[in-house]
């Protein structure tokens, strides 16, 4: 990268909502930031202080006013500023998970949740009582953080507009996009004139209701964020995105801004720069996201690489990794930008049924072969680092390896457990493959426990044993599971928006009469990089399937190319369509094995934010089945 000078505002976020680091962590990542040429740390918070306002935390999930001071002022030594970030409509879970909070709540009386929601995380914009507790809880907070800004997040809410006090401001003429206007005004009078600060809100909101810009005062920062690949290319936050000039236009509106990647993807952090670049930002913030099953250590690296960018240090990546590790040559250097080209794959897929996506994709098999080069390139670095530090960020990294190790094994393990053809295995075989799945995942565990021993000493590791443990038992189970499907239902789905949120719901009917819903929910591309992907269903009723019904409901649309039932005694194939209901576009294409995908739902996600109540509507198709011939 070239050198383009140093940005004014140069900040990296921990985010401590989703996961509490110790103190002894936290001073450390200080002293790490400080060297890298940070001059802020943004500390993502939610609810995680306890306050005289906000009293309901139990003993390990809070940080005292105390403790969060003492952090302050070890931080200003470093000469590096410390920004709270309290999200003060959406992510609000951490506040409203108690029950002493829950009339603050946007989904309380007779209240729905748009997106179907069984969790409350949305605080209702039109109460008095939300702005009553939100000053009362930002006035203690700030008093903490003597920084001139104060974030308060409002990134992805969707689900307002929903209460009886809210529907009455929608009956009356107001817009959702009015309505977080003026929410986001109140704040801002309160945080500018009473606590005296500068305040920062996320922008994504403003690309669901792009007329709220212009009705908030232009001194709000937008933190613009961005997390793909190749931020100039229309993607999507949740709606299908415009391909736009975004920062030119905060510019031309008079807007401040930052701009925010995040640890993902090393050339998200690059292009972003690039980009912003051209412009005039206060700064970059990079956020670091939901570390509750890894630790920080893996993306340190990609940390110090984004903080010498942007400190205008005429700096490349393999400089930046020799600077961490303090040794390293070309193989290595190539290797830990290879691990940082490829998007971890959510690290929160522990269903095992996940697995079952037909056939290994190529983009796969490199992400596979890759993972087992570095590993082993990594291994012969480890004992050549330069601190114990340093071998802490090689270590997890490896220890990250070993999780994608064990997802591809999952992937044949768990079609091997559901195909029905001469490859279908005994009893004996499946309790031997799921068993040592089940062993691998335990050694699995016992790396990740001794590491949160060490890194995160005094904060409960429940969480992480709870999730593998369960995640392990469920592969057990699929020994005895798998043996009773009849088969599986193997849908070929076309997703060209990866971020919405289109339910779909397929139920199989056989020849009785009798029904089984083989699968019901949201289903993506896992490593979200092709609108084309595959999801095997097991079903498990003997008789001859005759039909399957299609219903598709919620926000987006989806494409279904085709899809087809293997059973343990024949193939079933669509031969026509009938009940066709909604919006269902292309129909005929779902009867031909190809490409090309028949289309159920709304196409125009702008039309679908302006007027929820058409994501109830269900878009529905049924296909009469044939059985395959064998020739
Ligand atoms: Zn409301």
């Amino acid at each position: 990268m070239e050198n383009m000078g140093a940005f004014q505002f140069r900040g990296v976020q921990l985010d401590l909502a989703r996961q509490m680091e110790t103190l002894d962590f936290i001073y450390e990542f200080i002293d790490f930031i400080g060297k890298s040429g940070y001059n802020t740390l943004v500390l993502y918070l939610e609810g995680r202080i306890k306050t005289k306002s906000f009293p309901y935390p139990v003993a390990g999930e809070y940080y005292t006013p105390e403790e969060m001071k003492a952090v302050v002022s070890y931080a200003s030594k470093k000469n590096i500023d410390v920004i709270p970030v309290v999200s003060v409509l959406g992510h609000a879970e951490l506040f409203l998970k108690h029950k002493e909070m829950k009339h603050l709540a946007e989904i309380r009386g007779d209240a729905k949740s748009t997106l179907e929601e069984t969790i409350n995380h949305v605080f209702c914009p039109s109460l008095p009582e939300t702005f009553d507790f939100i000053k009362n809880y930002l006035s203690e907070i700030a008093a903490i953080f003597p920084s001139k800004y104060f974030h308060v997040g409002c990134d992805e809410v969707w689900d307002f507009g929903c209460c009886s006090i809210c529907r009455d401001r929608i009956h009356n003429g107001e817009s959702h996009g009015d309505i977080f206007a003026k929410y986001i005004t109140d704040m801002h009078g309160f945080i500018k004139n009473e606590l005296g600060k500068d305040m920062i809100v996320w922008d994504d909101l403003f690309e669901c209701y792009p007329n709220a810009l212009a009705k908030i005062p232009n001194d709000v920062i937008l933190c613009c964020w961005n997390y793909d690949r190749r931020v100039d290319l229309p993607k999507a936050h949740f709606k299908s995105r415009l391909e736009e000039d975004l920062l030119a236009k905060y510019e031309k509106l008079g807007f401040k801004y930052i701009f925010a990647p995040s640890t993902f993807l090393v050339a998200n952090i690059e292009s972003f720069t690039t980009y912003s670049s051209k412009y005039s930002p206060l700064g970059g913030l990079l956020t670091v996201w939901e570390k509750s099953l890894n630790f920080m250590y893996e993306v340190m690296p990609l940390v110090h690489y984004a903080g010498r960018l942007w400190s205008g240090k005429d700096i490349n990546f393999n400089d930046a990794i020799k600077d961490v590790f303090g040794c390293g040559d070309n193989i290595f250097f190539d290797a830990l930008r290879s691990n940082y080209e490829i998007k971890a794959t959510h690290p929160t897929r522990l269903s095992p049924l996940s697995y079952l996506a037909g056939p290994i994709t190529e983009f796969e098999a490199i992400i596979k072969s890759s993972s087992e080069t570095n590993s082993d390139i990594f291994s012969l670095f480890l004992e050549r680092c330069i601190n114990d530090n340093a071998r802490n960020m090689l270590e997890d990294i490896l220890v990250s390896l070993e999780w994608k190790k064990i997802m591809f094994k999952l992937r044949t393990v768990v079609e091997e457990l559901y195909s029905f053809d001469e490859k279908c295995p005994d009893i004996a075989r499946r309790k031997y493959i799921t068993s040592e799945m089940a062993e691998m995942i335990d050694r699995y565990l016992k790396k990740k426990l001794d590491q949160w021993k060490r890194f995160r000493k005094g904060i409960s590791s429940a969480g992480i044993e709870k999730t593998f443990t369960e995640f392990r038992n469920k592969v057990l189970e699929l020994a005895e599971t798998s043996a009773k499907a009849a088969g599986v239902l193997k849908v070929k789905f076309f997703l060209p928006d990866m971020y919405n949120a289109q339910k779909c719901k397929f139920t199989i009917v056989f020849e009785d009469g009798s029904t089984e819903i083989a699968a019901e929910g949201i289903f993506k591309n896992y490593e979200m990089n092709d609108a084309y992907f595959i999801y095997k269903f097991p079903y498990y009723t003997t008789r001859q399937p005759v039909s399957v019904r299609i219903e598709s409901w919620l926000y987006g649309g989806l494409g279904i190319a085709y899809l087809e039932i293997i059973s343990r005694k024949s193939c079933f194939y669509p031969v026509s369509i009938c009940n066709v209901k909604g919006n269902v576009q292309s129909i005929q294409h779902i009867l031909v094995n190809d490409l090309r995908f028949c289309y159920l739902g709304e196409t125009d996600m702008n039309a679908l934010l302006q007027m929820p109540e058409l994501t109830k509507r269900k878009h529905g198709l049924t296909l009469v089945l044939g059985e395959r011939q064998e020739e």
